[in-house]
């Protein structure tokens, strides 16, 4: 069956996968969600028995049905290849008999971001050659640190597609910076600017929706498209590996094909928690999604209360991909679980606009009871890393420990002990200073990539090939632009002239 997709806020027009990919988001402000759940068409045992590419096509082409079977395998194959360090993409590992972690972090930016991104920028130039657009795609992103450099890499040298990032050059880590600004590519932009992260997201947004701007990049030959998290071209590739971690328990014996599992999930803009929810829907027998949040605790309020209030100090964290008050994809589910009635749903977003709050109804907490929500405070995300090294010898990042320290919660207040998969959503590598400092092993002025070098001693984990890479790499990027001038500075790296 041919699937479509809507907009979460009832207006808009329904649109083919591909074109759900191209724009981003709806007409109306709303998100897209297929008009209908599709079911796995392999059982569990069939899927125990294939690879994670395999286990991509089988899962994707539920939901791309507008791409032919050729187009997704020609995706697939494109994607995970050797950018990966490991054939099985996101491998799982065993710390004890009920506990296995899910590695997400064997991409190019060694966080899981690259699970999506490096598939979006081929899902994204399939989906322009169908709907005859000849333009060429930009991709416009302002970035706090990670998602910046996981859009590079993905789309770096990527026929028909330019990147250009914008990030605050002084509100960035000296890893994260010079990741960024080493990026190779002849379609790659990086650029710092003067002000925050604010500034860079809010003049990003206005340059992508500037009519004169679009129309100057058009007569040029170019489009702007988007590759934030709300993109269905980001979701989907999520759902896959659930698919693949569920179907990995079975083949290595330690689950029978019918048994339930739990996924435990850091969590932030809620995309990838929500990813695992859509695996439940089409068949993947799971018990409990465990939503972990860190001190910014808005998720887990909801699910206590019912009620999404973003109405809080915002704070600073060592998972400062988490920190994040509003969570943009949780929006999908509330309109799921309300029958998918667009109109209740566009009003609670305005409220949220509006008001910073908006309620649900006791009928939609049937849904939301596949959930469970906890969090970790500073302190208890440092125990977890701590406890899981000493007890395991395995080292985890502060965001994956905060999902580690919610289920060790879940499972003292619920007793259930149910087989559970956390999802492990970035290196201990990307964050070396926290991790040692958990253990008394970093002082302040330390260089990060000595700090690098002492944690591969320490766990016996070589250093990742990303982290190598960087401390040699020569800085290709080095333009520094107030946010006044991001839009010439655009106008530039396309060569057009302003
Ligand atoms: C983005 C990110 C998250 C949060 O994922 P969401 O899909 O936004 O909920 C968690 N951990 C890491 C390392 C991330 O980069």
């Amino acid at each position: 069956m041919n699937m479509l997709y809507k907009s979460t806020r009832g207006g808009g027009k329904e649109v083919t996968a591909s074109q759900a990919i191209l724009q981003g988001l709806s007409a109306d402000g709303g998100l897209f969600v297929p008009t209908h759940i599709p079911k796995l068409s392999k059982s569990l045992e069939e899927l125990s028995r294939m690879d994670y590419r395999q286990t991509a096509f089988e899962v994707m082409r539920l939901f791309l049905t507008d791409f032919t079977d050729e187009e997704l395998k020609t995706c697939i194959e494109r994607a995970y290849d050797s950018k990966f360090d490991t054939e099985e993409f996101a491998p799982l590992r065993q710390t004890d008999e009920k506990t296995f972690y899910l590695e997400l972090f064997h991409g190019p930016t060694i966080a899981f971001k690259d699970m999506a991104l490096s598939i979006l920028p081929h899902l994204m130039t399939t989906a322009a050659k169908k709907n005859h657009i000849e333009n060429e795609i930009v991709i416009l992103t302002a970035t706090s640190g990670d998602t910046g450099k996981a859009a590079l890499a993905g789309f770096a040298d990527v026929p028909g597609t330019r990147i250009i990032v914008f990030y605050p050059k002084y509100g960035v880590s000296a890893i994260q910076e010079k990741q960024m600004v080493t990026q190779r590519g002849n379609n790659t932009t990086v650029i710092g600017i003067t002000g925050n992260f604010d500034d860079a997201q809010t003049e990003v947004k206005r340059i992508f929706h500037d009519p004169a701007m679009q129309e100057k990049l058009d007569r040029a030959g170019y489009q702007f498209s988007s590759a934030n998290s709300i993109n269905v071209g980001r979701l989907v590739p999520q759902i896959v590996y659930y698919v693949y971690a569920y179907a990995s328990l079975v083949r290595q014996g330690k689950i029978t094909a019918g048994a339930e599992i739990n996924f435990a999930v850091p969590t932030g803009n809620f995309g990838n928690i929500l990813a695992a929810w859509y695996a439940k829907q089409i068949g993947i027998p799971v018990r409990k999604l465990i939503c972990a949040s860190n001190s910014n605790k808005v998720l887990f309020d909801f699910f206590s209360t019912g009620c999404y209030d973003r109405n809080r100090e915002f704070i600073l964290t060592a998972s400062p991909s988490m920190d994040i008050l509003i969570s943009s994809n949780l929006e999908r589910l509330v309109y799921l679980a309300d029958g998918c009635d667009g109109e209740a749903c566009r009003k609670r977003m305005e409220e949220l606009s509006v008001t910073g709050s908006y309620n649900v109804t006791p009928e939609m907490e049937k849904t939301f009871a596949d959930f469970y929500g906890n969090y970790c405070t500073e302190k208890e995300t440092a125990e977890a890393i701590e406890r899981c090294f000493e007890q395991h010898g395995y080292m985890i990042d502060p965001h994956t420990a905060v999902a580690s320290g919610v289920v060790d919660k879940y499972r003292k207040e619920t007793g259930d002990d149910t087989v559970t998969v956390i999802a492990s959503t970035a290196s201990p590598f990307k964050f070396n200073r926290f991790v040692l400092e958990c253990f008394g092993k970093a002082e302040k002025e330390e260089d990060d990539f000595v700090l690098a070098d002492r944690l591969s001693e320490m766990t016996k984990v070589p250093l990742p090939g990303a982290v190598e890479e960087i401390r040699t790499l020569s800085v290709l990027h080095d333009l520094v632009v107030d946010k006044e001038d991001m839009a010439s500075a655009v106008l530039n790296a396309l060569g057009i002239g302003s």
